[in-house]
């Protein structure tokens, strides 16, 4: 009989980072099952996770994977086979060549959510430590940055203070802006069976749309505020006039632990209940019953996500919701305070190693010159330079006004993902020079590469992630790598030692891993005395001990479920900042030309641009093609029936799709699933070019803070097709 060998290693998707269990069978991943070792999910998996091994099937890794590494030789042609010295000498060259010409600005990096630590830390280093710029930015951006903003500019520090352990102590649960239910489902099976040990507990969703968390909220007797698209501010300010007014503030936390309290309410005093309810269409008595519940029945846990995060006020928004528990002193408890929850597996582990164009490692502040010189000491490098570099959307917009001569593109298929896509096809067709760096053969970018790298992925990877609750996990391979895949921060490591002995000799050294081990103990050294410290961790603890949160600092056995219990938070006083933000609203508001707010978010089976997920069938099973929800009211006021064609037109671009009658969009809303792209969505710009997804539509208008696209929202008009 042929023997099964057992894995423990972590899902790929999303950031609630369950722990799977991978079987192998000489040589193939035969099955995945939940880890019930795993604090994160406790033994169970959801439609995704638990597919993850027919994603890895032979014959789907035949027809899907960069196999061997691929140059074009000139732009539209078939690409063809090299091997991976002649591959990677030649991105040296023509990187250190624009690098000679134009300086280290004509060069930007573009990585990714689900690249692991090991790789993030790399990458950053090699665009901060060797090509001397700051311009590597994540689709994280598109993320997580505004919850980044959000709490740092409140609370001190980039770290969410909660565990998952939480959900179950929560007596009031405020969901907004997520629909967990489908995006962060087994998250949600805990929050339901918490429900189900306490029927006491209340849960309000505050959300446009009646998602599925919302329509359970309904059902377990919660509340579902149905607010109009972008006006969370105004239910937050809405909500904190009502906690003061029923006298639901704690003074004295007020007093002890925080400050910039007058200001704000002197701002919230006019956000009213009449006002707010004008402002966010909902009800004043709904108003004063999540009051009620937020303030009354505690401990009251928030949980957040995309809703507030992509929005050109997504700080504001993020740090509104924070003063909510400040002024309740609703944070630092069992069962409170404010929670986001990562999107991507390993957003987290971004940023802690700094790979984002305005922070440095560990938690470090680019504009900080204290923190510059201190990562250039611990990379043994003159300087960190000190201007920011280029954010996602920023990046495009660059490369597509010639100031970018050269994109390197890993783990991440803008060309679906970020917003105004005629502009980034633009950018991409531009550049002078493009590596895409993947896993995937069949992404939209990998059509605009000069030179395709092939990276191993999930099953073959070896390294970290961290998941929402700060959560550190090891990711471990099954198998060894397809083809002639290698880790991306093996790439990246080894492309580093070509280029310096073009641009900085001296430099070589500094990319010598020999194993991720390797770089996850720089790391980890970067990390003493910062807010994330994980000197006491290693990998051999989390073999042994499985996975910890951090800080978990040198002397100590475990990691930290939960911060700021002493009321010190991680400002220079050690006191919380009230935000006083004012209520702008969306950057691009309905008008009599385009009446409709479009709304974009997840399905429950798909993940992203489907390069993994749209691999099986089965996962299409609930949703099998994409179509545009509308009100049966806006159908018949189109004078359409169900399934007729409509056309969805925006101020970038226009796409066509079947019409489903939906009760839970609002008349003048319409909802668009961000998974299917050009090439199954079609559509097209205002002047006719390109097939473009449903990002052709969505604005690149972006939090001037956060530097985080509006992709929630556009306006749009619905014509007949
Ligand atoms: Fe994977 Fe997220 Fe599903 Fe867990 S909830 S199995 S991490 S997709």
């Amino acid at each position: 009989m042929t023997q099964t060998t057992t894995t423990r290693s972590t899902c790929p998707y999303c950031g609630v980072g369950c722990g799977v269990l991978i079987q192998t069978q000489a040589g193939r991943i035969t099955g995945v099952q939940g880890d019930p070792d795993h604090p994160a999910n406790l033994g169970r998996l959801c439609s995704k996770g638990s597919t993850l091994h027919l994603t890895a099937a032979e014959h789907v890794t035949r027809q899907t994977r960069l196999l061997q590494p691929l140059r074009r030789p000139q732009r539209g042609a078939e690409p063809v086979a090299v091997g991976w010295d002649a591959a990677l000498d030649e991105a040296a060259q023509r990187l250190a060549a624009l690098h000679q010409a134009h300086g280290p600005d004509a060069i930007g990096v573009y990585v990714s959510g689900q690249l692991l630590t090991e790789d993030y830390y790399v990458f950053n280093k090699l665009v901060k430590g060797l090509l001397g710029s700051n311009h590597i930015d994540t689709n994280s951006r598109l993320c997580m940055s505004s919850a980044v903003a959000g709490y740092k500019a409140t609370l001190g520090a980039d770290a969410p203070p909660c565990s998952y352990t939480d959900l179950a102590l929560a007596q009031t649960v405020f969901i907004t802006g997520s629909n967990m239910a489908w995006a962060h489902p087994i998250l949600f099976r805990r929050l339901e069976d918490a429900r189900r040990a306490n029927p006491a507990q209340k849960w309000i969703v505050a959300d446009p749309r009646r998602t599925e968390t919302a329509a359970a909220a309904v059902e377990a007797g919660g509340l579902h505020l149905a607010l109009r698209p972008g006006s969370d501010i105004a239910l937050y300010h809405g909500l904190l006039h009502l906690l003061l007014w029923e006298g639901f503030a704690n003074a004295a936390f007020i007093a002890e632990h925080t400050r910039g309290f007058d200001a704000l309410k002197d701002r919230v005093r006019d956000f009213t209940p009449r006002r707010t309810a004008e402002l966010t269409g909902l009800r004043e008595e709904d108003l004063l019953t999540a009051a009620r519940w937020f303030g009354g029945a505690t401990p009251t846990l928030s949980l957040y996500c995309q809703g507030l995060n992509q929005s050109r006020e997504g700080t504001a928004k993020n740090a509104a919701l924070i003063n909510l528990h400040l002024a309740t002193g609703q944070i630092g408890l069992p069962g409170a305070g404010p929670f986001s929850l990562t999107g991507q597996p390993n957003a987290m582990g971004g940023r802690e190693v700094g790979g984002l164009a305005n922070l440095l490692s560990a938690h470090r502040d680019l504009a900080n010159p204290e923190h510059r010189a201190e990562v250039a000491r611990l990379w043994g490098v003159p300087e960190v330079p000190a201007r920011p570099g280029l954010t996602a959307v920023e990046m495009f917009q660059a490369a597509a006004d010639g100031q970018l001569k050269a994109l390197w593109i890993a783990c991440t298929n803008p060309a679906q993902s970020l917003p105004d896509q005629a502009t980034v096809r633009r950018a991409l067709e531009r550049a002078e020079f493009v590596i895409v760096q993947e896993a995937f053969a069949t992404t939209a970018t990998a059509a605009y590469a000069d030179l395709l790298l092939p990276a191993t992925t999930w099953g073959e990877k070896d390294g970290t992630v961290t998941n929402s609750e700060r959560r550190i996990s090891r990711v471990r391979p099954a198998l060894p790598a397809a083809g002639q895949a290698r880790h991306d921060w093996a790439i990246a490591a080894d492309l580093a030692r070509r280029l310096a002995r073009h641009i900085a000799p001296e430099r070589v050294a500094m990319f010598d891993y020999p194993t991720p081990e390797a770089v996850w103990r720089e790391h980890r050294e970067s990390t003493r005395g910062r807010d994330l410290d994980i000197t006491g961790l290693s990998y051999a603890m989390l073999e042994q001990n499985g996975p910890q949160q951090w800080p978990l600092r040198e002397g100590q056995h475990q990691g930290t479920e939960r911060l700021y219990e002493d009321g010190h938070f991680a400002t220079p006083d050690g006191r919380a900042r009230f935000a006083d933000v004012p209520f702008l609203g969306l950057a691009e508001p309905v008008d009599a030309d385009y009446p409709v707010s479009l709304l974009t978010g997840r399905l429950r089976d798909q993940w992203h641009g489907m390069s993994r997920t749209g691999t099986l069938a089965r996962l299409f099973g609930h949703e099998g093609e994409p179509v545009v929800d509308l009100h049966p009211q806006t159908l018949s006021r189109l004078g359409l029936e169900e399934g007729a064609l409509v056309r969805v037109v925006s101020r970038r671009g226009q796409l066509v799709l079947p019409a489903r009658a939906q009760e839970g969009v609002a008349p003048d809303q319409a909802f668009i699933a961000m998974h299917w792209g050009q090439e199954v969505l079609g559509g097209a710009t205002e002047n006719g070019q390109a097939l473009l997804g449903v990002n052709g539509l969505t604005t690149p208008a972006f939090c001037d803070r956060s530097k985080q696209p509006e992709l929630k929202h556009c306006a749009v008009r619905l014509e007949p097709a």
